[in-house]
Formats: structure tokens, sequence, C-alpha cells
């Protein structure tokens, strides 16, 4: 169990899948030695045989007022992808034996809407997709919602469409504030309308990345784009000003695809060189 204190508001980590990627599996590169230049936080983020861990994982916000869910990973009983097999996993029942039944959700913020990020938005029911956080609003950003609903081959049905038929939905934009020290933040790049989600309490603030990052080593060499990148060069605008912002401020940086230990801080040395450390204990 892994979970983060940012002032009073606690962060937990609810994995769902792990998988060992190559980094061209992920990143448009084909430098093979490019992860092992640099240190990181944990051994899984460059592993000898050259690939590293993409964790699947959704974040819970507590903010003790709020229960606020940031992304619900692929779901169980969606299509096989390339690097999954169709997930029968125990997700939903260990978010619920960490102290959060689905029914005590109030928020749900979809960053994006690719599969991997609002798969247990729904889940099946007698053969029937239904919503399952029915007593949460689901945010999506109003931009991000518009490019996929032009997209002709967009599945959304089975992940958005019965929230949308429930009413659960709320468009919204990308610097939304969602409650008390929890507010969202534009992304865009990887897709039109991502956003990350700023936490901020007692003085101290988290980031989650959206996937504005696949591997730190993007805060590195931000030219170094992510595979399903919609718009390379403005994810990468994305990234450079992602650690203007956050580089020794203190703000952890949570990865949504980052393994063991999934969150960090953006350090700059003195010649300027950007590195992504453990944090300290917490
Ligand atoms: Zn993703």
């Amino acid at each position: 169990m892994t979970a983060w204190r940012i002032g009073t508001t606690v962060i937990h980590k609810v994995s769902e899948a792990e998988v060992a990627v190559s980094l061209a599996g992920v990143l448009r590169t084909d430098d093979t030695a490019l992860l092992k230049r640099y240190p990181w936080p944990g051994p899984d983020f460059s592993r000898p045989d050259g690939t590293f861990l993409l964790s699947v994982h959704a974040l819970v916000v507590d903010t003790g007022a709020r229960r606020i869910l940031v992304d619900t990973g692929v779901g169980n009983a969606r299509p096989a992808v390339p690097f999954l097999p169709m997930l029968d996993s125990a997700w939903l029942e260990e978010l619920t034996a960490l102290g959060y039944p689905p029914e005590s959700i109030d928020t749900v913020v979809c960053t994006h809407l690719h599969f991997d990020h609002i798969g247990w938005n729904t889940h099946l029911v007698a053969g029937t997709w239904v919503p399952t956080f029915p007593r949460a609003r689901h945010l999506v950003t109003r931009v991000e919602w518009d490019h996929w609903a032009d997209d002709p081959d967009a599945d959304l049905h089975d992940t958005m469409q019965p929230l949308i038929d429930a009413g659960l939905v709320d468009f919204v934009g990308t610097d939304h504030r969602v409650a008390d020290g929890v507010r969202l933040e534009a992304a865009p790049g990887h897709t039109p309308g991502q956003v990350a989600v700023v936490v901020e309490s007692g003085g101290e603030r988290a980031v989650i990345t959206g996937d504005l990052v696949h591997h730190p080593v993007q805060f590195i060499e931000p030219d170094v784009a992510g595979l399903a990148d919609a718009d390379a060069a403005r994810a990468a605008a994305t990234r450079r000003a992602f650690v203007d912002r956050y580089a020794d401020t203190g703000t952890l940086v949570i990865g949504t695809h980052f393994p063991a230990p999934t969150a960090g801080l953006l350090r700059r040395g003195g010649d300027g060189d950007v590195r992504f450390v453990a944090d300290g204990p917490r």
C-alpha cells in the first residue's frame, strides 16, 4: 500500500496492473541506452534487460471533506490490448478494503479519455455496463470531450455513455477548481484536453501528472514524445512548462504510470540539468 500525506490531505495509490515494456514500446526513441544515463528513484524505472515497469493505477485524493478518485484504470472484461490481457483484477475490492467503497467516492476526475484512465468508470452487471461510482460527479474537460466526440474511431460507448445517460458527467474547464485545495491544470499535447491535478494543503503541494509523461526521462529530455501523444510538439512544450513550474519547489510529482515509488521531486543541478529524485520520508 502506497500513500502520501500533503498537509491534511492523503493521496492513496490503488494499483491495477504492472507490465514490463521496452522504451520504444512506449516512447518515440530508438536510443536503447537512454534510461541507463540517469539515476532513478527506484529499480523498476530502468531494469537490466532494458525494460521499465509501466504501472496502471488510480489515485484517491482524500481531503477529509471530499473523496476524489483520479483516473480509473483499464477495468475488468475490457478487450485485450497489446500490453495487457483482458483483466480480471480485484481492484474494486482493494479500493473498498482501503476504506473507499465505490458509493463513498464523490468525484471522479478523468485526466483524459484514453482507455487506461476511464475503464472502471463502469463495470459489467448482468451483461450491462453500469456506473461504478453512482454518487460521483465525473469531471471531463470540455476540450477533451469535444475532441473525442468528433472522432469516429473513439469508443466511449461502454466507458462514458452510461455515465452520460445517468447524468453523472460535468464538462469543465481545464483550470477547474475541484475542491478546496484540489484543482485541474491544463496539460495538452498527449490529448488536446488533458489535465494534471494539483493538490495543496498546509503549505505542501503534489501534482498528479496525467500522461504528460509516461516515464520521468521525459522531464529530462522533453522532446522524447510518447507514442500515443497526439501532438508531440505541444506535449513537449507542456513538459518544459511543467518542469519550469515545479522543479526545486518541493512539489511532490506523482506519475500516473510510474512504478514504485511512483512519486518524486524535480531538481535542477548546478549545470541546469533536471533530475527526478526520490522524496524523503513523508
Ligand atoms: Zn495512460
